[in-house]
């Protein structure tokens, strides 16, 4: 079942055209990397899927509806950046549950979303710690773990590890493979530079070059059947 649906998108800033006529369609529960060089427009793209930037022209459906005119805290999508913050002042616990009070939840519905987010991020043991407290990869744990307890029908990751280091890279990427087969309904899409993390996460994976897609597949077809030099050299293709 198609789970998102981008039509004819086009976004410009003033006379910059930014993303070009981008078509796609994901699956329910399809792990998605966006993958291409800096400035191609990725981060772009996903803050037109979320909402917090307009399309210029085309339109976004989520489970057949047309999102366009759709707030961004309605839409179902949740996002998780590379600079993400936590209220430094809130303990995991906190954090985790500061959306859903502002939902208006009740206390027993929140305690026992969150719980069940940090057991499925291993975090139950720190849910009393402040971000201070935390090491690294625990914090962007909690940042994912505060877009978790919404149940978003799509989850947006852009570049989430590029503020971490190489061994800690690693160790995330696993986890959140790990999340993935303990969320298989949530679609998710992942955006990065780095071709060797596109490579090994993905389900399929979309190459964007200068605002446009290059080639879309899996991570086997790119590797074989590079459409152009730029993918064959991007993806690191003997070509
Ligand atoms: P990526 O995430 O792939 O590095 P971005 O989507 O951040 O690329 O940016 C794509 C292009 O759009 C870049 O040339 C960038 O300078 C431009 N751009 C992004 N946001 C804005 C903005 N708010 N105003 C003007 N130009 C922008
Ligand atoms: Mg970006």
């Amino acid at each position: 079942m198609s789970n998102l649906k981008i039509s004819k998108l086009h976004k410009h800033f003033g006379a910059v055209d930014v993303l070009k006529d981008i078509n796609l369609d994901i699956r329910t529960g399809e792990f998605v990397v966006f993958v291409g060089p800096s400035g191609c427009g990725k981060s772009t793209l996903l803050r037109c899927i979320s909402g917090l930037e307009a399309a210029s022209s085309g339109s976004i459906e989520i489970d057949g509806q047309v999102i366009d005119d759709v707030e961004p805290a309605q839409r179902g999508i949740a996002m998780v950046f590379q600079n993400y913050a936590l209220y430094p002042h809130m303990d995991v616990f906190g954090n985790m549950a500061f959306s859903l009070k502002m939902q208006g939840l009740a206390k027993d519905e929140i305690r026992r979303k969150v719980e069940a987010a940090a057991e499925k991020l291993q975090l139950t043991p720190y849910l009393d710690r402040l971000p201070a407290q935390l090491s690294g990869g625990q914090r962007q744990r909690v940042a994912i773990g505060r877009a978790i307890v919404r149940d978003p029908k799509v989850f947006l990751f852009d570049e989430p590890l590029s503020n971490l280091d190489a061994a800690l890279r690693v160790r995330m990427r696993m986890e959140i493979a790990q999340l993935k087969l303990q969320l298989p309904n949530t679609t998710m899409i992942y955006v990065t530079h780095d071709q060797v993390e596109a490579m090994t996460m993905a389900q399929r994976i979309v190459v964007l070059k200068d605002g446009r897609v290059e080639q879309v597949g899996t991570p086997l077809e790119l590797y074989e059947r590079p459409q152009s030099q730029f993918v064959a050299g991007f993806i690191g293709s003997p070509r």
